[in-house]
């Protein structure tokens, strides 16, 4: 038997952190929604018990340090399954980006093992499962738009955002998540206001929503990778509606509203970046068909 599933990105319209907690993670509130662009996974059993990851990207680990391995052995482990798996991940979303691709691979595998062996698992059951793997997995799961709370992994699911398009650009810097956080400040954080944009998004305005554009992880990745700023500039410069960094970075991404103008910031950006993609933002929770 063999199942494929699409794996999407997801960028952050808003990020706030707004303390640490005692058990060490940040209590953040984001808000999150997938765009066009999507890995692919592909499960197919194997005749022995293991778990094979099989990727062509040279920087995807293929052993635990896998978050789809790891979400596979989470479920063999918890329903006692004694099946073998091999899982292909086919890249798109670039790796260590701010885009959650890691994230997204296991929320990929959780939902396509829950189909190739019958679990019967609802999507609540599969996110909470995915929260165990890490926080950004629990949304991935679902895909679509939602308000993260917690420590990521509460979801409360919102409206959309009004079609558009997305320009993402990445530099050829990886940037560890847990060293931004290292250096986040978060007694001088000055904090975007999060409510407003689910209130923008609630009400489909889109002017509002690119005017509540905000990031509090943005400013540490600048300082410490300047080459990030000058991006979010000529993004600004070639048209973009409005600019944020993604995650803890370093992709940064612009909104346009209109198609025709789409190509000027595309084209504009491949001059400073090579990794550059034009998509639709999805939002919605059909994104993951
Ligand atoms: P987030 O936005 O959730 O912080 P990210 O987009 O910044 O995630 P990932 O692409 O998920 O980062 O990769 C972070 C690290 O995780 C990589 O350096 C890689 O070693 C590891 N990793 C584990 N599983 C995967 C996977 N399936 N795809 C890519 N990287 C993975």
């Amino acid at each position: 038997m063999r199942v494929l599933e699409k794996a999407p990105a997801k960028i952050n319209l808003s990020l706030d952190v707004l303390h640490k907690r005692e058990d060490g993670f940040h209590e953040v509130e984001m808000i999150m929604t997938t765009i066009d662009l999507a890995d692919r996974v592909e499960l197919v059993d194997l005749p022995y018990e293991d778990i094979r990851i099989v990727s062509h990207n040279r920087f995807v680990p293929d052993d635990q340090r896998n978050l789809a391995y790891q979400a596979a052995k989470l479920l063999k482990e918890r329903y006692n399954i004694k099946k073998g798996i091999s899982i292909s991940i086919t890249k798109t979303i670039p790796v260590a980006a701010g885009l959650a691709g890691g994230s997204s691979d296991a929320a990929a595998t959780l939902r396509g093992l829950n189909r190739l062996w019958k679990l019967g698992l609802s999507l609540d059951e599969l996110a909470q499962l995915g929260a165990e793997i890490g926080s950004d997995v629990a949304f991935c799961v679902y895909g679509g738009t939602a308000l993260a709370t917690g420590r990521g992994e509460i979801i409360q699911h919102i409206n959309p955002p009004p079609h558009c398009w997305v320009v993402l650009a990445k530099p050829t810097i990886g940037v560890s998540t847990a060293d931004v956080y290292k250096n986040l400040k978060v007694d001088s954080i000055k904090h975007p206001d999060v409510r407003g944009m689910v209130q923008a998004l609630e009400a489909g305005d889109y002017d509002g929503i690119c005017d509540l554009m905000g990031n509090v992880l943005e400013s540490v990745t600048l300082h410490m990778h300047p080459e990030v700023a000058n991006i979010k500039d000529q993004m600004k410069r070639f048209g973009a509606d409005a600019v944020l960094m993604s995650g803890s970075g370093p992709t940064v991404f612009g909104l346009v509203q209109y198609e025709s103008r789409l190509p000027r910031v595309y084209n504009g950006l491949r001059g400073f970046c090579d990794q550059v993609f034009a998509v639709r933002m999805l939002g919605d929770v059909n994104s993951l068909d």
